[in-house]
């Protein structure tokens, strides 16, 4: 490959809004036969918001928003917004934990309270009736959160966030240009599974703490070169280990850091348009 022909290839790419950080990672791009990717912020809008609460609203509201205005997961920011809008008052906070892919945990009004997955459960145990409930919220895509006060399971909420418009487009073009297609998600493998239904997407792998993520990829490269899309913090190292990694623009400044392309529109037709670029690059000038 001649440095020009990729200057060429890097520099109409970087006024689609596909940032190339150099040619080696435009000519790996044409070796990838598996495209990961992350769930929120990714193949979502990275928006969600409130959509059901069960139990007493105020209390399990109150509690959760407490718990949340430390902490800066998205889930929090839509818990607060909910908490904004119905004029719930604050509460005093102490001892806060953030407990990666499982929740956080904290004194609030001097009772011990946390908000998250059913991994932080530990000896509270859910009722067969809310365990309905979870079930039936997560089969409709919702990520449900459980709230401890003292000891008791006070409540659930139920978040929802929505595919882009643009993604399942995206991922039929990469299946139809013959690649294996995959989610890679921190999430519940129902509100997963109901996701990936709804682009199309071939194969979940959700329930990833943080830190194994990039493990999922190695494995993935065991068959073939990997590209791996996300946003998050937690997506960093997967970005890294993956073949070609590929964040997005709006994710934050380690995943930007992170990845070798980063799309400036947060648009994962872009990964196709990629995909092509690179393939036109190196297929002409050999
Ligand atoms: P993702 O791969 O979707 O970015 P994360 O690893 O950040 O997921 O989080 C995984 C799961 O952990 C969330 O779906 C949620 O159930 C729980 N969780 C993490 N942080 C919080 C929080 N601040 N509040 C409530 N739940 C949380
Ligand atoms: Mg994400």
């Amino acid at each position: 490959a001649t440095p020009t022909a990729l200057m060429v290839g890097t520099g109409r790419s970087a006024k689609m809004g596909i940032l190339i950080k150099n040619g080696e990672v435009l000519e790996a791009v044409n070796t990838v036969k598996t495209v990961v990717f992350d769930k929120t912020g990714t193949i979502t809008v990275g928006k969600p918001k409130v959509t059901d609460i069960i139990g007493d609203e105020n209390q399990v509201l109150k509690i959760a928003a407490a718990l949340e205005s430390a902490s800066e997961h998205p889930l929090a920011t839509a818990i607060l917004d909910k908490a904004n809008e119905k004029n719930i008052e604050d509460t005093n906070l102490q001892n806060f934990q953030a407990i990666e892919g499982k929740g956080v945990r904290a004194q609030v009004d001097g009772q011990s309270a946390f908000v998250g997955n059913a991994k932080l459960l530990e000896d509270s145990k859910l009722s067969a009736e809310l365990q309905a409930q979870m079930t039936q919220l997560q089969n409709e895509a919702k990520t449900v959160v459980v709230v401890g006060l003292n000891g008791d399971i006070i409540g659930l909420i139920a978040i929802q966030d929505v595919p882009k418009p643009s993604s399942a487009v995206a991922i039929a073009a990469l299946k139809k240009a013959g690649m294996r297609t995959v989610m890679l998600t921190g999430d519940n493998q129902r509100v997963a599974q109901a996701i990936a239904d709804q682009v199309k997407i071939d194969e979940v792998i959700a329930d990833v703490l943080p830190g194994d993520k990039a493990d999922h990829i190695k494995k993935l490269q065991e068959q073939a070169p990997v590209a791996f899309v996300g946003d998050g913090i937690n997506d960093a190292p997967a970005l890294t280990t993956a073949n070609v990694g590929i964040a997005m623009g709006s994710g934050t400044d380690i995943a930007i850091e992170s990845g070798g392309i980063v799309l400036v529109k947060n648009d994962l037709m872009d990964v196709v348009r990629a995909l092509e670029l690179s393939k036109k690059t190196f297929n002409r000038i050999k």
